[in-house]
């Protein structure tokens, strides 16, 4: 397998960089004084050790998932022990069922220049071994890097954020993106609980300086880099999904992926169900 057709790696500064898979996803590796972290794992389809390795040698790897959905974690059985929220916790033992792995082959691969010579029947997504739950206030002390875990519920009921306060980065996952992120899952909290969330890291937008969210794409419409959401994307996230709770804003139906209404805002936008906003 040729892992350079799979993978592009983005040097964000000297210990930092961004890892776009397939054009789908993309991982952090973020280098300490005594370990190294890798969030996420993606889809799996290179030797993350040795990614890491070339990149970091000799340091400690230490593994968490920002979520537990099979585009940011079936490279878990790569390694021997991964951190994830304790909410997605439940889920991230269990392997994919084939219609799980056919409908991820369908939405990914199939099409994507990427992965035209790659052979599907040697994807073998799974989990690690050992599943370390995380929870809110934790803090993963990786050498003069200090990343806090802000238990951050919505897009899946155990989604986290990682908050490197002293250099002002925020590692998001699936929370918010360039285009609308999906709150209409059945693991997704209610549109309520997603707003709580995004209330607190809309607080938090004076002292961030980078947001880190786990999806980009090089044609967006603001042309950021893949890894790149500026802070104000907080704010926007946070009002946008209140205008929708108080009724403000109606969606329109989606039809990019499961069932919900859709509400475009100034970056990205609020994929929800109508049913489950959590108010009365
Ligand atoms: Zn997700
Ligand atoms: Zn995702």
């Amino acid at each position: 397998m040729k892992d350079e057709n799979l993978i592009e790696i983005y040097q964000i500064r000297d210990n930092l960089w961004a890892v776009d898979e397939i054009r789908k996803t993309t991982m952090y590796i973020y280098e300490g004084q005594e370990k190294v972290l890798l969030l996420d794992t993606g889809f799996g389809l290179v030797d993350l050790h040795a990614l890491v390795h070339r990149l970091c040698p000799g340091k400690e790897i230490v593994v968490v998932n920002s979520h537990g959905h099979g585009d940011h974690n079936s490279g878990n059985s790569q390694f021997e022990k991964v951190y994830v929220g304790r909410f997605d916790e439940p889920t991230s033992h269990s392997h994919m069922t084939p219609e799980q792995k056919e409908r991820m082959l369908a939405s990914f691969f199939r099409g994507n220049p990427r992965t035209e010579s790659f052979d599907p029947s040697r994807w073998n997504p799974g989990p690690a071994p050992m599943v370390m739950p995380l929870r809110d206030g934790d803090v993963i002390d990786l050498g003069g890097i200090r990343l806090e875990v802000l238990e951050t519920p919505g897009h899946s009921l155990g989604s986290i954020c990682l908050f490197d306060r002293d250099n002002g980065y925020l590692f998001t996952g699936d929370l918010m993106l360039t285009w609308q992120v999906w709150g209409q899952l059945t693991c997704s909290t209610t549109l309520k609980d997603y707003g709580m969330t995004l209330d607190r890291l809309a607080a938090l937008e004076p002292q961030v300086t980078e947001v880190f969210p786990a999806h980009g794409r090089q044609d967006n419409p603001h042309r950021w880099p893949i890894y790149h959401l500026p802070p104000r994307v907080l704010s926007v996230y946070a009002e946008g999904t209140r205008r929708i709770l108080e009724g403000k804003e109606t969606g329109v139906p989606f039809h990019d992926g499961p069932e919900g209404l859709v509400v475009y805002f100034d970056i990205g936008g609020m994929v929800y169900d109508p049913a489950r906003l959590g108010v009365e």
